[in-house]
Parts: C-alpha cells; sequence; structure tokens
C-alpha cells in the first residue's frame, strides 16, 4: 500500500482528505506544521507529501528545502489556497512534482497522485 502524508495547518483539510484518500486505498498519516513533518518523514519515509505552502512557522517552502538537505527523497505535491502560478515555479525548482490549488477537487487531485507516483525516480 502507497503511503502519503498530509501536512496541512487546516486541521478539517487534513482529516477530510486523509478519509477520502482511505477509501481509494492509501495509507494516510497527516501532521500540521513544517517541523512535525520533517521529524514524520525522518523516522517513517512516505511514498508521497501533500505539502501546504502556507503554513505558520515552517512554511512549505522550508519543508522543501529540508527535505533536500536530509535527502528525504518522498514525492511532493504542493497545495496552496490559490493559483499561485510563481509558488508552483518555485516548488517545482526546489524538487516537487506537482501543484494543487485549493479547494482542491478530489478527482483532479486523484488523478495528479497516481501519475506522480507511477513515475519512477
Ligand atoms: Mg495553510
Amino acid at each position: 500500500m502507497e503511503s502519503i502524508l498530509i501536512v496541512d495547518d487546516d486541521i478539517n483539510l487534513c482529516q477530510a482528505l486523509s478519509d477520502e484518500l482511505r477509501e481509494v486505498g492509501y495509507e494516510t498519516t497527516f501532521v500540521n506544521d513544517g517541523d512535525q513533518a520533517l521529524i514524520h518523514l525522518s523516522n517513517t519515509p512516505a511514498d508521497l507529501v501533500l505539502l501546504d505552502l502556507k503554513m505558520p512557522g515552517k512554511d512549505g517552502f522550508e519543508v522543501l528545502k529540508e527535505m533536500n538537505e536530509k535527502k528525504i527523497n518522498s514525492k511532493v505535491i504542493v497545495l496552496t489556497a490559490y493559483a499561485d502560478v510563481k509558488s508552483a515555479i518555485d516548488s517545482a525548482k526546489m524538487g516537487a512534482s506537482d501543484f494543487i490549488s485549493k479547494p482542491y477537487d478530489f478527482d483532479e487531485l486523484l488523478i495528479t497522485i497516481r501519475k506522480v507516483l507511477q513515475k519512477d525516480g
């Protein structure tokens, strides 16, 4: 079973998204800030991280930066509250595989997740 770590300061979003992803067969965990995300990934690698960019404390960009430094090579799909082209480009430069804007469409998100998890490397 492929594992997905959801990182978002919106607890309701984490819970809803986690439930939806479990229903379609993924193993999920969620955390609500960047520090918890990095601790979790150091202990338990995930196949995929769904990463909110805007969080208090360590934001998504800082998480991406530290993941690179710590050579944590989980794939990352960035989530952000609106279609922000610059953030998409910046996060892609830092290793994110794809980008989804919130409020997310679950079917669209699922297509993106499947696509990213199928890619090698
Ligand atoms: Mg947020």
